[in-house]
């Protein structure tokens, strides 16, 4: 991955098209998480300090066409309090409200353009509103790689029309993946949880001819279970997918990648939280059980491999998280992780929808090298598809 970083742009006194990702996760007007935002932080100063005039792009949710609880508006106070800085709005991101805006932007100012999905053509990549968006400035920095595997208009046309380069976040989220997945220390382990087999499977496809051990946890192990010939109980199972787990096996073999199951399963009869629970070594599943986390023995299981290992990179949760105790699995896993990590012994990167609130309900975020705030980015890069957005900054690169 080759790309031009913001750092190394000189960037006073030039209007800066900014793609940020505000699609924050917002309830009744109110953010409820600003993690994304917090994260821009880097960006914005650098912008601001050095005297850019910075005009930032985003889109927000899935509007069809102008849809007023889409607006980014109501987001003003929020940025501004993270940024530190005043932002202001455009009620469009092309047209007379963008230019004006640009006009007016002195050195160090930021403002916010509209939704770019008020405008279809955003997601057609369409030439002539790329164009339209290119003609308010003349650098394009994009620091939304959680929206790099769309090609976008914004995410990744502008990149063809203005000298283009990564933001502080996108260049962070880009090494750390390298550092886990391309360029790894090695060995390498892979924990993947989560619910399903079928849509995780490129990313299994992909992983076991890239790592050293992959750990399943979750419902998915139960399906490689199955394949095995393993009793799985009443435990989410996609028996269907038998055959698939068969092949992601055959192929590991074949790449020397190791494949580790759950040793032990915490397994309930009725789904509550604080729900009675029996532990069982994996070989003695009863039938009449269903299994929602991963036992003791597992978790001492992971600890043994993250002694070997250098690098860990980690998606999905190993049990139903969401209700007690079926996170201790998960928990006691990103403990050991961070424990690792802390002690120097190892590079850990997670990402991935439910992976960070699971590793932030362990208390452990902090504690890991890189947790990214991309979701499906993040898993289509673990799938080792190209990204359109992170593509388009590396051909810019190329060319200049
Ligand atoms: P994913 O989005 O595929 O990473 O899946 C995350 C979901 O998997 C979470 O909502 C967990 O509750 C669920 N999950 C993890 N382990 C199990 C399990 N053993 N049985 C059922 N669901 C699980």
């Amino acid at each position: 991955m080759d790309f031009q970083s913001l750092k190394n742009m000189d960037v006073t006194g030039k209007t800066v098209l900014l793609r940020a990702d505000l699609n924050v996760p917002a309830k009744d007007g109110v953010i409820t998480d600003t993690t994304r935002i917090d994260r821009l932080k880097p960006t914005i100063d650098f912008l601001t300090k050095n005297g850019a005039k910075t005009l930032v792009l985003s889109h927000f949710g899935r509007p069809k066409g102008v849809t007023p609880e889409f607006s980014l508006e109501f987001m003003l106070p929020t940025l501004e309090k993270s940024w530190g800085t005043k932002v202001g709005f455009a009620k469009d991101c092309i047209g007379a409200p963008a230019e004006q805006a640009a006009a007016a932007l002195q050195n160090g100012q930021v403002t916010l353009l509209e939704n770019v999905r008020f405008h279809p053509e955003e997601e057609k990549n369409d030439p002539a509103f790329t164009k339209q968006l290119a003609a308010l400035g003349e650098i394009y920095c994009n620091d939304a790689f959680s929206a790099a595997h769309r090609a976008h208009a914004s995410t990744e046309g502008l990149a063809h029309h203005l000298p283009a380069c990564a933001g502080m976040l996108m260049e962070a989220e880009l090494n750390a993946l390298n550092a886990a997945l391309e360029n790894p220390a090695r060995p390498v382990l892979a924990l993947v949880g989560g619910a399903k087999v079928s849509t995780k499977l490129s990313v299994l496809h992909n992983l076991v001819k890239k790592v050293d051990y992959l750990l399943l946890g979750g419902g998915m192990a139960n399906t490689f279970m199955y394949a095995l010939g393993m009793e799985v109980g009443k435990s989410l199972c996609e028996k269907d997918m038998a055959d698939e787990a068969k092949a992601i096996m055959a192929t590991a073999k074949a790449a020397n990648c190791e494949i580790i199951l759950p040793i032990d399963r915490v397994t309930i009869t009725e789904f509550r939280e604080n729900a009675p629970f029996e532990i069982y070594a994996a070989a003695d599943m009863p039938a009449e059980r269903e299994a929602v986390d991963a036992g003791p023995a597992t978790v001492e299981k992971i600890r043994e491999v993250l002694a070997e290992c250098k690098t860990v990179l980690w998606n999905g949760p190993l049990g139903v998280f969401e209700v007690k105790p079926f996170d201790n699995g998960t928990n006691g896993a990103a403990q050991a992780v961070a424990e690792f990590t802390k002690a120097g012994k190892i590079v850990s990167v997670a990402g991935g929808g439910d992976t960070v609130s699971a590793l932030e309900q362990a208390g452990c975020i902090e504690d890991f090298t890189y947790v990214s705030s991309a979701g499906g980015a993040f898993l289509e890069w673990m799938e080792g598809k190209p990204l359109p957005g992170v593509e388009a900054l590396s051909s810019q690169k190329k060319a200049a």
